[in-house]
């Protein structure tokens, strides 16, 4: 039985969740683009006090510059840049940074794949990140024995589909890793669920999903760490992007609601939520608050539920049954329960099968 881990990303000394945070998830041009950074996150670290820090290499800013057309550029001469116009990064920024802070775990660089529904357009994207993905995977690799031989180091897959995944990892063959890390925005539940099993497959045991505190995902990754892996982990900003926008999650369904002064409310629904922020408390008192103090009181709660349901399916998935009974009790959407729980019992009875076969199966 493997762990399961939910780092927490985006934290700032300024907006702690809560007082103490078991894990937390840092990125290269967030924390570490100048020594002041560095200061600081040093400092929200020491604060924290968390078990396990994942240091992100700055891929999601990558594709977020690219969305936004800033400048992009990999010189590893000059230093490393992230500003509103413009961004710069190549592999040693990553790995240098990793030397100084020392996380537990240290993600290659990547260059995201874009969100694109077209096959053929998706292997046109694949192939252009492709060989930026393995040059610096490479290099990564390399510079980590040097720079950071303790550090564990995961590496980021971006791919479309199962022959990318295996195209990409026959093509870093040598490198020695520890994991992968995965980001999910380009897949449903079954796709998310076929990629662990060939991540399993192919010797992996330890893998982190990027950038989500869906429920759906946490069952899958609760589960996955149960009967699969070694270790399994996710980060979100969303406690934190939520909070901003006065949106409140649902402790049962981790969905969110806005919860704002011009939102009407129902003052008859009870609060039925277990955290220590909402006890003895009402929706309207929360609607209520001034600006400030609803953010603060939101990130505090959507943290806590987040964490509360991270337990609670790992602890309810000893088996699919369990699970979905868990999930059925918490309100999650009976079709979404459904679809789930059948890929889990085939990816349980048939993770040794050829990947084709199950593939299949899943449609
Ligand atoms: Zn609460």
């Amino acid at each position: 039985m493997g762990r399961l881990v939910n780092f927490c990303a985006g934290v700032q000394i300024q907006i702690f969740p809560s007082r103490h945070l078991n894990a937390v998830l840092i990125n290269v041009p967030d924390d570490a683009c100048s020594e002041s950074a560095i200061k600081n996150t040093r400092r929200m670290l020491n604060a924290a006090r968390p078990i396990a820090v994942m240091m992100d290499s700055g891929g999601f800013q990558l594709h977020m510059g690219e969305l936004l057309e800033k400048k992009i550029s990999f010189d590893e001469n000059k230093p490393l840049i992230r500003n509103e116009t413009e961004i710069n990064i190549a592999p040693v920024h990553v790995m240098e940074a990793a030397a100084i802070i020392r996380p537990d775990i240290v993600v290659g660089l990547d260059f995201p794949i874009k969100k694109i529904s077209e096959p053929s357009e998706q292997r046109l994207e694949f192939m252009r990140k492709l060989g930026f993905n393995l040059v610096w995977t490479k290099k990564c690799f390399e510079l980590k024995k040097k720079l950071c031989p303790d550090v564990k180091f995961f590496v980021p897959i971006q791919c479309y589909d199962l022959d990318q995944l295996d195209l990409f990892n026959s093509m870093i063959a040598g490198v020695e890793y520890d994991g992968f890390s995965m980001p999910v925005r380009n897949l449903n539940v079954k796709g998310i669920i076929l990629f662990m099993i060939r991540f399993y497959q192919i010797g992996i045991r330890q893998v982190h999903i990027l950038g989500t505190s869906k429920i759906r995902v946490i069952a899958i990754t609760a589960y996955m760490a149960r009967h699969f892996f070694d270790w399994v982990s996710f980060d979100a900003t969303t406690w934190r992007k939520f909070a901003q926008y006065s949106e409140y999650i649902n402790p049962h369904n981790l969905l969110n609601e806005r919860i704002a002064p011009d939102v009407k409310i129902d003052a008859s629904i009870p609060m039925d939520c277990e955290c220590p922020f909402c006890q003895g408390k009402t929706f309207t008192f929360i609607k209520n608050l001034p600006q400030t103090d609803r953010t603060a009181f939101l990130r505090a709660h959507n943290w806590w539920v987040i964490e509360k349901a991270t337990r609670d399916l790992y602890q309810n998935a000893s088996n699919v049954i369990s699970l979905e009974r868990c999930l059925r009790a918490r309100g999650v959407e009976s079709r979404a329960v459904d679809d789930l729980c059948e890929a889990l019992s085939l990816a349980d009875s048939l993770k040794d099968t050829d990947i084709r076969v199950i593939q299949g199966l899943f449609g």
